[in-house]
C-alpha cells in the first residue's frame, strides 16, 4: 500500500492570518468580552481551540450576520475571513463595538471588484447560497446577484454592463458550467473568475493524481474548499473519495485492496489532524497495526 501525501494541502495564507488576529485580539483585549461573528473557519478543532483563549462564536445558520450582530453589545468583534458587508460594518460601528477585521485579502479583493462594477452594471456572483462570503459580497450592492444554480440565473432579467465573477473557494470544473451558461445568456458580459490561488492549486494537484484508489479529505463536512476537493476527486474518477474530520474516520474496510492512497486537506483544516492521518495510514502500510481510536492532536493557535 503506497500513501500519497498531496502537496500543497491544508491552511491558506488567509486562515492563518485569521488565526493569528484571533490569538492577537484575546492577548490585547484581555479585560473585555470577544466575540467572532460566525465560524472562524469551517472546522470545529480551530473553533474549540479559540473558545480555549476567550473567543465567543456568535453563530445561528438560520441567521444573517446583520441579524446575529443584535446579539453582541459591548466588547470586541472579530469579521472572520469570509469577509462581511457594507451594512455588517456599519451596524458593527453604530453599536460602538471594536471592529477586529479578519476579512482575507484575497475576499477584499473580490469586494473592490464588485463593489466597483456594480456602481454602473450588474454583477453575477457565482456562489453557494448561505455560505458567509457570499452573504458578505453579495451584500455590498442590490446590483449584485448571487447565482447558485441555472435557475437563479433564469429569473434574471436582461441587463446591459455585466460582469461574472465567483466566490472564491468553489470548484474549478463545476465553476467552468455555470459559466458557461451566464455567457450564454449574456454574451457580452466581462468575466473575473476570483477562485483563489490556495483553492484553485490544492483542486489542481487533487486533479493531477493519477492511479488512485482512495482519496481521504481531511476536513470538516461543513467546509466548502475540502468538499470540493472531495469532489474534484471523484470528477477526475477517482472511485473512493472520502472526507473525514479526524484519523478516528478511518475503517479498516475502507482501505482494504486499495493500493495507492493519496491524503491531502481543505485549506481550513489543522496540519496537526492531517499530519495524523498520513502517519497513521504509513504505519499502518508497514507494518498492519490498527490501533484506533487515538487521542485527537489538538491544533495549537
Ligand atoms: S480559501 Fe482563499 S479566500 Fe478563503 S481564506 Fe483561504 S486564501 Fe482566503
Amino acid at each position: 500500500m503506497e500513501i500519497v501525501s498531496v502537496i500543497p494541502r491544508g491552511y491558506c495564507q488567509g486562515v492563518v492570518r485569521a488565526i493569528r488576529i484571533a490569538g492577537s485580539t484575546a492577548k490585547e483585549y484581555p479585560d473585555k468580552k470577544i466575540y467572532m461573528l460566525g465560524m472562524i473557519v469551517h472546522n470545529t478543532y480551530v473553533v474549540e481551540a479559540c473558545k480555549k483563549i476567550g473567543i465567543r462564536f456568535i453563530e445561528d445558520p438560520g441567521k444573517t450576520r446583520l441579524e446575529l450582530l443584535d446579539q453582541i453589545d459591548e466588547g470586541v468583534v472579530i469579521f472572520t475571513a469570509h469577509g462581511v458587508s457594507d451594512a455588517v460594518r456599519k451596524k458593527a460601528e453604530d453599536k460602538k463595538l471594536i471592529i477586529v477585521d479578519a476579512t482575507c485579502p484575497d475576499v477584499i479583493k473580490t469586494h473592490e471588484l464588485v463593489k466597483e462594477h456594480s456602481r454602473h452594471g450588474h454583477v453575477l456572483y457565482i456562489g453557494k447560497k448561505n455560505h458567509p462570503e457570499a452573504e458578505g459580497t453579495t451584500g455590498l450592492s442590490e446590483r449584485i446577484h448571487l447565482i447558485s444554480n441555472k435557475e437563479d440565473l433564469k429569473k434574471l432579467p436582461d441587463f446591459d454592463d455585466v460582469l461574472i465573477t465567483t466566490q472564491t473557494t468553489l470548484s474549478l470544473l463545476d465553476t467552468q458550467e455555470l459559466l458557461n451558461a451566464c455567457l450564454e445568456k449574456y454574451p457580452d458580459a466581462k468575466v473575473m473568475q476570483e477562485i483563489c490561488n490556495a483553492t484553485r492549486i490544492r483542486q489542481e494537484a487533487v486533479m493531477q493524481l493519477k492511479d488512485t484508489d482512495l482519496l481521504i479529505v481531511v476536513g470538516d463536512p461543513r467546509s466548502n474548499n475540502s468538499r470540493q476537493l472531495a469532489e474534484t476527486g471523484k470528477r477526475i474518477g477517482i472511485k473512493d473519495c472520502m472526507l473525514i474530520e479526524n484519523v478516528n474516520a478511518l475503517s479498516e474496510a475502507a482501505l482494504k485492496d486499495k493500493k495507492r492512497i493519496a491524503v491531502t486537506s481543505g485549506s481550513s483544516t489543522p496540519n496537526e489532524l492531517t499530519a495524523q492521518v498520513i502517519s497513521f495510514l504509513k504505519e499502518y502500510a508497514q507494518k498492519g497495526i490498527w490501533n484506533l481510536p487515538l487521542e485527537i492532536n489538538q491544533p495549537v493557535l
